[in-house]
């Protein structure tokens, strides 16, 4: 599947230039700075985009590393509310990176296919010579990456982007295509309210009728994919990119002194207002895919600790989760057996 994109802003068209035949953007000669939440799913992560995305001269773009499937698929919302292939934020920065280009859907993502193989992520993180044979791969996906991007820094005037895919291979992607000054931030949450959020059923607004739920995953399943996914994060952030480990838990409690941190991590001068007093004013942010009720809050936000999964998580699959994934739960200082909250 394609589509045309034909330029929606003289002024950003104006920003390229002729380079042997194809189009450059500017910004595009410079590495990209770009944020990437790493980790794995239900940790927290759209709201904290969205929290950084708030700060000056930060664009939060959230899990954008699904835009081509999103954009073929047109059965999904943008943080804007717009059905995300009605999105006028994406479609006019689309036409500033791809003027009068088509982008062939089905061919780019096939393309992160054969780059996310075990084989190739294995390539990946050895790095150096075992890179040779995915260059030309690799120097595809980041050329259209890095103008999606540009145009989308360009378009904002921002310096920075934040992205919350977690899937720790998109930033070990990123980082090896030598376009982006990539910084990696693994975002850790307690496993057992990662397993009650992702085993519960939460309604999912799409543009069909279809598919009105996220996907419900089971409890061992879950606890195992919180295991491979951090010890991933974890490994290929570190090898690939300047590394900082942050939980979720730390966050919320502590908003304004974690906004600080990562900011001057991701080497970004700025501060998000309203950040002391743990309510941020957030405008509408047009991030991708994400957590269907984090991703679409506007006005002033609180930011306060979800706790429900103590509550309401069964007992049986606490214990469960607890058992399977307890070296990664003693590893990054959870307890074994967390304390009831008062009623
Ligand atoms: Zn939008």
């Amino acid at each position: 599947m394609k589509r045309d994109y034909t330029p929606a802003r003289k002024n950003l068209v104006a920003t390229t230039l002729p380079l042997s035949g194809s189009t450059l953007i500017l910004r595009a000669v410079t590495r990209i700075r770009i944020l990437c939440i790493t980790g794995v799913g239900r940790t927290g992560s759209t709201l904290i985009d969205r929290v950084l995305g708030s700060a000056p001269g930060v664009v939060a773009v959230g899990e954008s590393r699904a835009l081509w499937v999103r954009l073929r698929g047109r059965n999904s919302f943008c943080g804007c509310g717009e059905p995300q292939h009605d999105c006028g934020w994406w479609t006019a920065a689309l036409g500033a990176a791809f003027p009068g280009q088509e982008i062939d859907f089905d061919t780019e993502i096939a393309r992160e296919r054969r780059l996310m193989s075990p084989k190739s992520v294995a390539r990946l993180i050895a790095g150096g010579r075992w890179l040779r044979p995915l260059r030309e791969d690799l120097r595809a996906y980041g050329e259209l990456r890095a103008r999606l991007y540009g145009a989308i820094l360009e378009q904002e005037g921002a310096r920075a982007i934040v992205d919350s895919t977690k899937f720790p291979l998109y930033a070990l992607l990123l980082a090896r295509s030598g376009k982006f000054d990539v910084r990696a931030l693994h975002l850790v949450r307690d496993s057992r309210a990662v397993g009650y959020a992702r085993t519960k059923l939460r309604a999912n607004p799409k543009v069909t009728d279809a598919a009105t739920t996220q996907m419900r995953v089971g409890v061992t399943t879950m606890a195992w994919r919180w295991t491979a996914y951090n010890a991933l994060a974890e490994v290929s952030g570190r090898r690939t990119a300047p590394y900082l480990r942050v939980r979720y838990e730390d966050f919320v409690a502590e908003p304004a002194r974690w906004t600080a941190r990562v900011l001057a991590f991701a080497g970004i001068e700025a501060s998000v207002p309203g950040i002391e007093a743990a309510v941020v004013p957030m405008a509408r942010h047009h991030v991708v895919g994400s957590n269907p009720v984090a991703r679409e809050a506007s006005g002033l936000v609180r930011i306060v600790a979800d706790t429900a999964w103590l509550r309401e998580f069964p007992r049986r699959s606490k214990v469960v989760t607890t058992i399977l994934t307890a070296p990664g739960l003693l590893q990054y200082r959870y307890p074994l057996r967390p304390r009831q909250p008062r009623p």
